[in-house]
């Protein structure tokens, strides 16, 4: 199986508009590694809210 890597050579940066951190190619999420935590809280919220 040949999996696919996209090499976006595009420059990507965090989410978080004070945020001048660069994600790397590699790094998919939208958040840099010291936000991270932010889509983490994010997604279980939804999830939370999703199971009451
Ligand atoms: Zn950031």
């Amino acid at each position: 199986m040949a999996k696919i890597i996209k090499s976006n050579k595009k420059r990507r940066f965090c989410r978080v508009h004070n945020c001048k951190q660069q994600l790397s190619m590699y790094n998919f999420s939208t958040y840099c590694h010291v936000h991270q935590h932010l889509a983490l809280e994010k997604q279980t919220a939804v999830l939370s809210s999703a199971s009451v």
